[in-house]
């Protein structure tokens, strides 16, 4: 039997506010545990919340790119459950009428994830397990930190997909300003609902979801294990359990945590401490009209103004780092083309291997613009700027210094060139008998041996011509 894979995505990401949604506590990421708390995160009797405004327009904006409807008349409701990290025991989100509802993410490819609905809503503290030998602490920092929760339909059919998406969404989140998307931080989490069906069925299969995942190597792993493992169970004749899963990475399977609850077990009702928002035509289009550039049209700018490839415009435009650096350098160097190239090679690369994030780079964008000059002014080799380039971006080293006190510029000047030719022909007499009897291997090894006295640093040509004219007379 061939099967698939169908998966919907719920992401979380932490909005970029500076206070909570509710209070005026601030939303910084760590800080000592229970400093950024006070009597309305907390949960103490007799306070009341007010509604962050910023909140609403951060949604508003990831609605207006995400190509949502924007819902005119929202209303809060409360999720009621128990659990440690929730001091008031219920979560403030929105059940019945999102903020956003009917749009969509557009992949690489162009197919197009729907997304069912985006709403705004409170996060919870976090358990720390491994503080104390004694048990378990307790940190309210993160309650009411604002979240948007973005619902897709169960759209995707790979693993690649899933990544795909969250990366152009997490773009997206970043050039909106709307979130930082710090991963490692999870400002940007993902529960993935997986089931499978047998290929070309039209009916859902029965759904496993595995939450709160913050990597996305470990999403895509997580992916096709658990496709493997429910394909197994269909495959056997056997039924899959609904049911929420742990992803252990570094034993690299899932475990059965607890059987899925439905909404009707939160028995959610209509906060009763906020009012309806209304939002109105004319705030809609305030807020339309301040959006920055987004990725998908900086995307078609880069590829009709400036002539990129699709592929390397696609790169570029996934991270607000990467822009940053691509139009601060193409500006200073005046050569768009060989920005992007460095970028997609030699950046990519350094960054791989480092195991960094574009957000993590910290070298100076100045440097590359020189590096980009000198390359194009044939000052140095592509070899060399490759080489200084390394240097500049772990050791942050000055180009030009780092260039003259190592000897790296360019040899043109023939008179210097000229007595390391004559000093390689007088020193290779065999190789250079081999030449004049014919054999044409030994200008290849006499063309080395000048490069490597030059130590590269001379046009390839330009010795060659030189060691020709040399020996043929
Ligand atoms: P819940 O209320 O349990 O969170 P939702 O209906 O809101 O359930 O769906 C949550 C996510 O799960 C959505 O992204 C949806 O597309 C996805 N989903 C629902 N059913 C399935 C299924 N059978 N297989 C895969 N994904 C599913
Ligand atoms: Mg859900
Ligand atoms: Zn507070």
């Amino acid at each position: 039997m061939a099967y698939e894979m169908v998966i919907g995505l719920e992401v979380h990401t932490e909005l970029a506010t500076k206070t909570k949604i509710f209070c005026s506590c601030p939303t910084q990421f760590g800080g000592e545990p229970n400093t950024h708390v006070c009597e309305v995160c907390s949960g103490m009797p007799g306070t009341l919340p007010v509604l962050n405004k910023k909140v609403v327009e951060y949604a508003i904006r990831t609605g207006l790119a995400t190509h949502c409807n924007i819902t005119r008349l929202n209303k809060f409701d409360r999720k009621n459950y128990f659990y440690p990290d929730l001091p008031k025991a219920y979560q403030i989100s929105q059940l019945y009428l999102p903020i956003c509802t009917e749009g969509y993410v557009e992949l690489t490819g162009g197919k197009k994830i729907r997304i069912k609905e985006i709403h705004m809503e409170e996060d919870a503290g976090k358990l720390l397990h491994d503080a104390t030998p004694d048990g378990t602490l307790a940190d309210y920092n993160r309650c009411g930190v604002p979240l948007l929760e973005i619902v897709s339909e169960p759209d995707f059919r790979s693993a690649e997909e899933v990544v795909d998406y969250i990366e152009k969404l997490r773009a997206i989140l970043q050039f909106t300003g709307v979130s930082d998307c710090k991963m490692q931080e999870g400002s940007l989490r993902a529960d993935i609902n997986l089931s499978v069906r047998e290929k070309g069925s039209d009916t859902l299969g029965v759904r496993t979801e595995m939450k709160n995942m913050n990597s996305l190597r470990a999403i895509a792993r997580a992916i096709n294990s658990e496709f493997e493992r429910q394909a197994e169970i269909l495959e056997d004749g056997g039924k899959v359990i609904q049911e929420t899963r742990r992803w252990d990475d570094a034993k690299g399977e899932s475990s059965g945590m607890r059987s899925k609850e439905d909404a009707q077990d939160y028995k959610y009702f209509p906060e009763p401490d906020l009012p309806p928002i209304v939002i109105t035509d004319e705030q809609i289009e305030a807020i339309r009209a301040q959006m920055p550039e987004l990725p998908e049209d900086k995307k078609r700018r880069y590829m009709e103004e400036l002539g990129l490839p699709e592929y390397d415009t696609g790169i570029l435009t996934g991270s607000v780092a990467l822009v940053e650096l691509f139009e601060t350098v193409s500006e200073l160097c005046g050569d768009a083309k060989t920005t992007s190239n460095f970028i997609m090679g030699d950046v990519m690369r350094l960054l791989k291997d480092a195991g960094k994030q574009p957000e993590e780079m910290d070298f100076d964008p100045a440097a590359l613009a020189t590096l980009i000059k000198l390359l194009n002014g044939k000052k140095i080799s592509r070899q060399t700027a490759r080489k200084v380039f390394e240097k500049v971006f772990s050791d942050h080293i000055d180009p030009e210094q780092y260039i003259k006190e190592n000897k790296l510029e360019i040899v043109t000047d023939t008179g210097a060139i000229k007595p390391v030719v004559e000093k390689v022909i007088a020193a290779n007499e065999k190789s250079v008998n081999e030449y004049k009897g014919g054999k044409t291997q030994a200008l290849q090894y006499l063309i080395g041996q000048c490069m490597r006295e030059l130590r590269g640093q001379a046009p390839a040509q330009e010795v060659t011509k030189m060691l020709r004219e040399l020996l043929d007379n």
